[in-house]
């Protein structure tokens, strides 16, 4: 007897009444994308659980691929059985001899939502546990605090029987609220912004300045590499690779040097807002911190959010570093943000940067250039990558998916 399934608890999306149709709707394409290499896999899905049903494909490799899965609360593999108590005390033994090492404790969660079986809640957790007892040695119930939490489902249709709740990755399924276009530099902070994003269920496509030959084909690759990790969310990220080293030049040149930090933030959310237009996205998300650095003051915020109306997300405006430096432990982009890398900006930032520039001051200096043209010559030179969480062919179309 193995793991015939996985059942799929959706925890906060349940909570949308209105929506809940369109999120389970969109949380069964997710998985079935994320799964797609095993190939004999089946999704049912109902009100207030899905299915995965494993058809003979091993359980290990499906279960930690289900953990970055957004919109899942927890999950469980089960074996399905029939409402016979002989059949569900088989199974329950079965998944304790397969958890049991000597010494462990045990309890019986049983749940009836067919209220016709022919035990309650009680008894089952009596029939079952004393079936484990008898035949298990060495084994000890303890309600409180059990190593084995036996849970028994008695539904309508079946009875499932499973030995752990797994933590999912909660939140909504990834595209079910939009999409929005993620300012992505090499640093630590904007791969955080995008996953915190992502969790909330946007879907995210990656905008990157790159700067050559100020900064490498190294310094992409690693935005490429960060954009492969957010991928393992959503099966895929598009990323915008924006060529701005002519506009870089240009702002040296005709912007007085305390004001070059933030004019060109200006000119970076000048092109982000506008392949989120071609694009079709509703936002455009950061990831800035307030006070971490010149260009994260309140003034500086205000002098830069100037140029668009757009709404600008920034998940960690009001994050500690190390609380940011944890989640990108936690979600694998730390090394790859921790590589050494030049960012188009730190080259070009003037020693002392004006930590509180003037709208005024920047409209006025922005004057003396017809930025416009070099502008648009960077959108339409703009290089765009689809990374992808899977390595073989796609069998689905990606834009599917958002
Ligand atoms: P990060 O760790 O994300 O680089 P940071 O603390 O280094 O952030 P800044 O360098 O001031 O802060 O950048 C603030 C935000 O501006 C970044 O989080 C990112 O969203 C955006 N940004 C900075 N550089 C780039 C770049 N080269 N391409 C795209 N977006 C960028
Ligand atoms: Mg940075």
């Amino acid at each position: 007897m193995n793991y015939d399934r996985i059942l799929i608890r959706y925890g906060e999306m349940s909570l949308k009444g209105r929506n809940r149709k369109h999120f389970v709707t969109k949380l069964k394409k997710n998985i079935k994308f994320i799964l797609q290499e095993y190939s004999n896999i089946g999704i049912e899905s109902d009100w207030d659980r899905m299915y995965v049903l494993l058809n003979g494909e091993p359980a290990e490799p499906v279960i930690s691929a289900l953990k970055n899965v957004f919109g899942i609360q927890s999950f469980s593999p089960a074996i399905k059985t029939e409402k016979d108590i002989a059949a569900i005390r088989a199974a329950a033994l079965h998944i304790i001899q397969q958890a049991h090492s000597p010494g462990n404790t045990f309890k019986v969660s049983a749940r009836r939502s067919d209220k016709t079986f022919e035990y309650d809640t009680n008894g089952l957790n009596h029939a079952v546990g004393a079936h484990i007892l008898i035949n298990v040695e060495d084994i000890k119930v303890d309600v409180k605090n059990p190593d084995i939490n036996l849970i028994v489902e008695i539904r309508q249709e079946a009875a499932y029987i499973s030995g752990e709740v797994i933590q999912g990755a909660g939140g909504f399924p990834a595209g079910s609220s939009g999409k929005a276009m993620l300012m992505l530099s090499g640093g630590i902070d904007s791969p955080v912004a995008g996953y915190l994003t992502m969790k909330r269920g946007v879907g995210i496509e990656a905008v990157h300045f790159h700067s050559p030959p100020f900064t490498s084909e190294r310094a992409k690759q690693k935005v490429l590499d960060l954009a492969d990790k957010l991928a393992q969310y959503s099966g895929s990220v598009k990323v915008h690779i924006v060529p701005f080293t002519a506009i870089q030049e240009t702002i040296h040149k005709v912007i007085p040097e305390g004001y070059t930090m933030t004019a060109t933030r200006r000119m970076m959310l000048r092109i982000t807002d506008e392949i989120r237009n071609r694009q079709g996205g509703l936002a455009i998300v950061t990831g800035e911190s307030l006070g971490q650095v010149a260009s994260q003051t309140m003034d500086s915020m205000y002098a830069i959010n100037d140029v668009t109306s757009t709404p600008i997300l920034r998940p960690l405006i009001t994050m500690d570093k190390l609380d940011i430096i944890k989640i990108a432990e936690d979600i694998n982009t730390i090394e790859i943000s921790n590589r050494p890398y030049e960012d188009c900006c730190t080259i070009f930032t003037p020693p002392s940067p004006k930590t509180r520039p003037k709208l005024e001051k920047i409209t006025h200096f922005e004057q003396k250039f017809a930025w416009d043209a070099s502008l648009q010559e960077a959108v339409e030179n703009t290089e765009t990558i689809m990374v992808s969480a899977r390595k073989k062919p796609l069998k689905d179309d990606l834009e599917d998916l958002f």
